[in-house]
């Protein structure tokens, strides 16, 4: 049940002065700080949280592109120039890239039981639009497919939380070492549990 999940708060949610909001949603709920920083993100550490070849990822994200889009009767043939699950994901790939290196970003690792879960809960949907009030997404942002896409750029959605237990553990080593990951006991833990 113990687990790991990577949180990022993006660009838009450091310049926007949110990080610490974002950051006490996870500690109010019980979860454990374990690692915290803040960085300019380099393009090879942008291409390797975001890899251009998986193609399950890339699909799905052209999958809920296409979803929002028919919601919205948006042509993505004439919006994008293609409505290829793939050739869509790896358009976004691209403006993920570019969004995650344009400012400083908070990264950090949270640890608990059913951590992944609970954080995406948190976080919210990926589109704001759709993401419920008391949700990260939900309370501070309104972006969706539509917005971004015709301004040619990523959804500003504040956060990146990893998506699964495996997301997770391909991504906290790419964002931490082992040293940087602190071991403590929350007061919490004994009246929680
Ligand atoms: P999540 O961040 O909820 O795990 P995904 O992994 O599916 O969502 O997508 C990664 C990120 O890609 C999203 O957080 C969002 O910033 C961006 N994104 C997803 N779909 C689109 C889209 N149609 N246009 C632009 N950006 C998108
Ligand atoms: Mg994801």
């Amino acid at each position: 049940m113990e687990e790991r999940s990577l949180v990022v708060v993006k660009p838009d949610g450091v310049v926007r002065g949110l990080a610490g909001k974002i950051i006490s949603r996870f500690e109010e709920v019980g979860l454990k700080i374990v690692a915290v920083k803040l960085l300019k993100v380099s393009k090879s550490l942008a291409e390797r949280h975001y890899p251009g070849d998986r193609e399950a990822w890339l699909r799905g994200m052209g999958e809920k592109t296409l979803e929002n889009y028919k919601k919205f009767r948006v042509d993505a043939i004439k919006l994008l120039g293609t409505n290829d699950t793939h050739e869509i994901g790896k358009m976004i790939q691209k403006w993920l890239v570019d969004y995650i290196v344009s400012g400083p970003v908070l990264a950090f690792v949270v640890e608990g039981p059913h951590a992944v879960e609970l954080v995406r809960k948190i976080c919210g949907n990926t589109l704001p639009l759709l993401s419920s009030p008391g949700t990260i997404r939900g309370d501070y942002a309104f972006d969706s497919s539509y917005l971004a896409n015709t301004g040619k750029r990523a959804i500003k959605n504040l956060v990146h939380s990893s998506g699964s237990i495996e997301e997770a553990d391909y991504e906290i080593p790419l964002w931490f070492g082992k040293d940087e990951l602190q071991e403590y006991q929350r007061v919490e833990e004994k009246a929680m549990r």
